[in-house]
């Protein structure tokens, strides 16, 4: 199952899955989390209730945890939306006029800062 999985999208490490059971109080619902084995992301998804019986939706937390692993967005392009939004979004001054030199400079080193994070 864990071949299905994409590699942690912080540190590139491998993924793991681990399935725990529940009792008949949350319907035999399988918690399933996938973890990186460095600890730095995890994802938990239960099965759904099931609307017509007393047992939940089996396989549906494994489905929704892999897709939700499988789509996190890397390190590095949350820090380039993180930067854009900086770089762009803070040039609308509140009062909807044009902005001064002095703050499209101070956006753009706002920016500039972000983007230093990015990951080596
Ligand atoms: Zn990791």
């Amino acid at each position: 199952m864990s071949d299905q999985l994409k590699p942690c999208p912080f540190c590139g490490g491998k993924a793991t899955i681990s399935v725990k059971g529940l009792d008949e109080r949350s319907a035999y619902a399988e918690v399933v989390t996938i973890s990186c084995e460095k600890s730095c992301a995890q994802v938990t998804r239960r099965d759904d209730d099931n609307p017509k019986s007393s047992y939940a939706l089996s396989g549906t937390g494994m489905k929704a945890g892999i897709a939700i692993w499988n789509t996190r967005p890397s390190h590095a392009s949350i820090i380039a939306q993180c930067a854009a939004i900086a770089r762009d979004g803070c040039l609308v001054p509140p009062d909807g006029g044009e902005p001064t030199q002095a703050e499209y400079e101070m956006c753009q080193e706002i920016a500039q800062a972000i983007e230093a994070l990015t990951p080596t």
